[in-house]
């Protein structure tokens, strides 16, 4: 039995639809469909998530807004039409959304959360009558009947774990299941949204629960590509990675699948398959436990920006009982959270995103460490990329970073920092980000371009 999860850009118009179906309907182990709302048609287009956040946020403000409104009855309406289904389910999300707005406006988070999600539950109730109105025998199912109970965290909900058992029952349902992406309920019965793209997650959270053999997810690309496409033209695509793989490649270009929802399929052993609802014959990309380590050192390379470092040294900071707790209670006292923490006998470095702190808070935080930690120095550096150089085969291989930094040098890179755990499982660069295009540029042609030197 598969769980197969279709993003907004599969199900953005009725043609797209069409092509869900014969999906579908081509594999009878396709039983629960995961469905998002629907998503851009072009480049430029809106995605009815933002169109309903808008919408939301209007209301909450100004009290109406009648065009953002009509503007998302008219992607329902535009899709119906296409698919041959009447006025009345039109009608139906036009009172739906109408009672939602007019509802209880007490907590704006709440509200926004309620509104959001309509775009994916109003959407599974349209596909599911599409599907019958096929002939194909289809139930939309509520996240409240199925028991997919969440935090109660507007906007960046997690799922509570009695819900696993609960969903199991859905593999009793006759024929298709048709499940809304994105939310689930809290204890008070309120719905509640995962973070952003979080219809991945619903999907992992079932394939979880039903004991799927497999996690589908039909977004609109071939494959997972080996780096970011917008720096190296027609990269190499990655048929095959291990979860521990794909969740160090997380950073920039790799956002095909979002990284909170590789942790239940993860826990159930369950694989996930990346596939293209406009290619579905492509083999797609799989991630899985365990992988044959044969195609070279690295699987992939990813890369972001917008990073600073914190350095800090005290001499003998490795006989202070307590430092490093010390110094992480300050960036907790500020909310922060941070990526990496490299460090040497006398000081340590912190790697956070720095749209976290303003200009004051470094003050802050800097007068905070010398002043309750007596610490030598302190040293604030932004604008740093990142560079993760990833692939579970570096652990046998010899020379990977040898490889990786002549690359750089080769490139004329400076690297301001390098950091490998010992699981080995990847590498990271820093390097200024006026050099990031650059080092990723030269790291991909080393260890995809060129023939290996070992
Ligand atoms: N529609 C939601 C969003 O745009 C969730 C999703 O598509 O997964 O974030």
């Amino acid at each position: 039995m598969k769980v197969v999860k279709f993003g907004g850009s599969s199900l953005a118009s009725g043609h797209q639809l069409e092509k869900v179906l014969d999906i579908v309907v081509s594999d009878p182990s396709r039983k629960i469909v995961v469905v998002s709302a629907p998503g851009k048609r072009f480049g430029h287009d809106t995605k009815v998530t933002d169109l309903l956040i808008s919408c939301a946020k209007a209301y909450l403000h100004k009290g109406e807004t009648p065009d953002i409104l009509d503007k998302i009855i008219e992607r329902y309406s535009s899709i119906a039409n296409e698919i041959g289904l009447s006025e009345e389910i039109i009608q139906q999300i036009k009172s739906d959304l109408i009672s939602l707005l007019n509802g209880d406006k007490k907590n704006p988070d709440r509200y926004i959360d309620a509104i959001k999600a309509s775009g994916e539950d109003n959407n599974a109730k349209l596909i599911a009558a599409f599907f019958r109105h096929k002939g194909i025998e289809a139930t939309y199912m509520n996240p409240k009947d199925a028991g997919l109970f969440v935090t109660d965290e507007p906007g960046y909900t997690q799922v509570l774990p009695d819900s696993y058992t609960n969903l199991y029952q859905l593999r009793n349902i006759p024929g298709v299941v048709v499940f809304p992406g994105f939310f689930g309920y809290n204890e008070a019965g309120e719905v509640i949204t995962f973070s952003r793209s979080g219809s991945d997650i619903t999907g992992s959270i079932l394939a979880n629960g039903t004991k799927a053999d497999l996690y589908e997810n039909f977004t609109d690309v071939d494959a997972v590509f080996s780096v970011n496409p917008t720096i190296v033209d027609q990269p190499k695509e990655i048929t095959e990675l291990t979860y521990r793989e794909m969740r160090e490649l997380s950073y920039a270009g790799f956002n095909v699948f979002h990284d909170e929802a590789l942790i239940p399929a993860f826990r159930a052993g369950i694989p996930v398959n990346i596939k293209n609802t406009n290619n579905p014959s492509a083999p797609g990309t799989k991630i899985v436990s365990q992988r044959q380590l044969t195609n070279g050192p690295v699987v992939g390379i990813a890369n972001d920006n917008g990073f600073c470092s914190i350095y800090i040294s005290k001499y003998l900071m490795n006989k202070e009982i307590g430092f490093g707790r010390k110094v992480l209670q300050i960036l907790e006292d500020y909310g922060l959270t941070y990526e990496h923490i490299p460090s040497g006998i006398d000081d340590i470095t912190i790697i956070l995103k720095q749209d976290q702190m303003d200009e004051q808070t470094e003050i802050a935080i800097s007068e905070r460490l010398k002043n309750e930690l007596s610490v030598d120095e302190v040293l604030i550096e932004h604008n740093l990329a990142l560079i993760m150089v990833v692939g579970e085969a570096m652990r046998h291989n010899v020379g990977t970073t040898a490889r990786a930094s002549r690359a750089l040098s080769e490139a004329k890179v400076n690297i301001e920092m390098i950091n490998q755990g010992c699981s080995e499982v990847s590498m990271m660069f820093a390097v200024k980000e006026a050099q990031e295009k650059q080092s990723v540029k030269a790291l991909y042609e080393e260890f995809f371009s060129k023939v290996p030197a070992y």
